[in-house]
């Protein structure tokens, strides 16, 4: 499946390093987030780090403001109902991931991907809550996102080939290192269910 567009939902510390990479990328992302300020915030770490590429000569100011311009911000989820993709990076909690994507449910297309940066949540428990738990995936990026090559692409019990296969070669065209972990290998290592 042609992922064209993203939404990331969280614009704290991963989420506004993974909105950087796709923009940085080519792809037009929009970052949402409760309030405002939070995404004032989000964009101005964001603004940040992009300077320090261009300190480094590895854009130029033209090009910062070129991946700047593929950033769009809301705080109403509704802004996600165009994605293909959509990376939740809110707070580690079950309670509050599993309320964000049963609204996303209702507003995306079926055929949107959904996917959770969680550290520690079971991806078959959360993708168990939403109505397309095949579509459902762990992408767990590492802190700082636009430094650090490795991404987790994590498969619950349920999720299909097609979406781990698109998001495998979307993590790939970001330049980064995706290694597959499914979801026994998740158990064995302590995560909670
Ligand atoms: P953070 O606290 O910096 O940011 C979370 C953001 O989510 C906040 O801006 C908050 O306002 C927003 N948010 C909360 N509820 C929301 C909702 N209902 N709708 C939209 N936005 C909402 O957290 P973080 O460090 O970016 O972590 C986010 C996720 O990434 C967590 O699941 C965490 O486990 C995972 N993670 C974190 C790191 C890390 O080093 N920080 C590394 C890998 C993965």
């Amino acid at each position: 499946m042609a992922v064209k567009k993203v939404a990331v939902i969280g614009a704290g510390t991963m989420g506004n390093g993974i909105t950087q990479v796709f923009a940085h990328n080519g792809f037009p992302v929009i970052m949402i987030d409760v309030k405002d300020e939070f995404l004032e915030r989000g964009m101005a770490a964001l603004d940040k780090s992009l300077s320090r590429l261009v300190k480094k000569e590895i854009i130029d100011e033209e090009g910062k403001k070129e991946i700047i311009g593929r950033i769009e911000t809301s705080s109403n989820l509704k802004a996600a109902a165009d994605a293909d993709l959509v990376i939740e990076a809110v707070f580690e909690s079950f309670d509050v991931k599993i309320d964000v994507f049963g609204k996303l449910d209702e507003i995306c297309g079926d055929r949107t991907i959904f996917a959770s940066n969680t550290s520690s949540i079971s991806i078959t428990a959360i993708g168990a809550k939403t109505k397309r738990p095949e579509k459902f995936i762990g992408m767990h990026f590492m802190n700082p996102v636009p430094v650090m090559k490795l991404v987790e692409i994590i498969r619950g019990l349920a999720t299909d080939d097609e979406t781990t296969k698109t998001v495998v070669e979307l993590s790939e065209k970001l330049g980064k290192v995706p290694v597959e972990v499914n979801a026994r290998r998740q158990l064995t290592l302590g995560i909670r269910w």
